[in-house]
């Protein structure tokens, strides 16, 4: 269903403007110092696909700056823009890289090492035979996947970081959709913080990254969208990091009576089935958590949990498809349930 798509950009929009931006915290007290008097700077932008919301507490002439480095990362990461580097390497089956793409390949392919390929960046014909590039959806058969598959391995990516050449073997196609927007949030809050800021938001149609905390000194608070209906699960309170979701609901369709999303095991072609519905990840990089969101979303429960414990470095929510929540022990003062009345919200511990 096309309409599916704009449902959603439109939706986007409204919760961008009212539940899933950061919930207002009813107590924020406003300090002394000037800052905190100052109303921030916001601008509300459509790109990446997606409705972004950027909120700065700095000169206005920092969103012009950062929707310019907003349109020069995506014309050079989109897979659908003829005009970009990912098109063109496509499309030759190799390509000399700019320094951002190429920081952000290098830096994607090593999470897809340490996800063992939960993460897959060559999983893109995949992707296009299901329709989520185009909105075109429809479920491809069991042969068409199989040949699909047989292109689909990033150990096959010839990437040579320091010459920024990358060249892929025959039918091979890479996306880096799973980890632009956050990589995105990174250079931006660099580029704030660089310009002496010390409180921004950034919201790239969900995925947020926070610089510093409120003028006030109080975190921002972070609500993390029901995936099951309406609403948000909870609130993460949150300094200096990035809080990004994968999540079934974010795009997908239905057929017969069956949903599929677009978040693809990259062992079966198919939209991954792990019993979880969504999954948030905390933690100081934006481009880490957006590659673990995904990956850890394509892994499930057990194995999410088996890599929270023995790579560190991030917290999680997870939602099972049964509604149960459960996060990690890091987040256990971070997050306050929305309805803390409901079942009980399990906590993940390391040992
Ligand atoms: P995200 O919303 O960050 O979880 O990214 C989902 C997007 O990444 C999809 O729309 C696809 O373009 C792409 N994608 C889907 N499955 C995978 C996967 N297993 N590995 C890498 N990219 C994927
Ligand atoms: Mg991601």
């Amino acid at each position: 269903m096309k309409s599916s798509r704009l449902l959603s950009i439109l939706l986007a929009l409204l919760l961008l403007t009212g539940c899933t931006r950061p919930a207002p915290s009813a107590d924020a007290k406003v300090s002394a110092s000037a800052s905190a008097d100052e109303s921030p700077n916001e601008t509300i932008l459509f790109a990446m696909d997606t409705v972004m919301k950027l909120t700065v507490y700095g000169d206005e002439s920092l969103l012009t700056a950062a929707e310019a480095r907003i349109t020069e990362l995506e014309n050079k990461l989109s897979v659908t823009d003829e005009n970009s580097e990912i098109y063109a390497v496509n499309h030759n089956g190799s390509g000399s890289l700019s320094e951002d793409t190429a920081d952000l390949l290098g830096k994607a392919l090593e999470l897809c090492h340490r996800t063992r390929g939960a993460l897959d960046l060559s999983i893109y014909p995949v992707v296009r035979a299901w329709g989520f590039t185009t909105g075109e959806y429809r479920v491809p058969g069991d042969d068409e996947l199989s040949k699909l598959l047989i292109h689909v391995d990033y150990t096959k990516i010839a990437f040579d970081e320091k010459a920024g050449q990358v060249s892929l073997e025959p039918d091979m196609e890479i996306d880096l959709g799973s980890v632009a927007k956050g990589y995105t949030g990174d250079q931006l809050v660099s580029l704030f913080r660089q310009a002496g800021v010390t409180s921004a938001l950034v919201n790239l149609g969900g995925n947020i990254q926070a610089l510093g905390g409120k003028p006030d000194g109080s975190p921002w608070r972070i609500a993390v969208q029901n995936p099951l209906g309406d609403g948000y699960i909870g609130v993460l309170d949150v300094v200096d990091q990035a809080v990004i979701t994968s999540g079934g609901y974010e795009r997908y369709f239905e057929e017969d009576g069956q949903t599929y999303w677009h978040i693809i095991d990259p062992a079966t072609g198919a939209p991954a089935r792990s019993g979880l519905i969504s999954v948030t990840v905390v933690g100081d990089s934006g481009l880490l958590c957006d590659g673990l969101s995904t990956a850890l979303f394509v892994k499930g429960y057990e194995d999410a949990v088996d890599f929270w414990r023995e790579a560190g470095g991030f917290e999680m929510v997870l939602v099972l498809e049964d509604g149960q929540i459960a996060l990690t022990e890091g987040l256990e003062g971070q997050f306050s349930p929305a309805d803390p009345s409901a079942e009980e919200v399990l906590v993940i511990r390391h040992d």
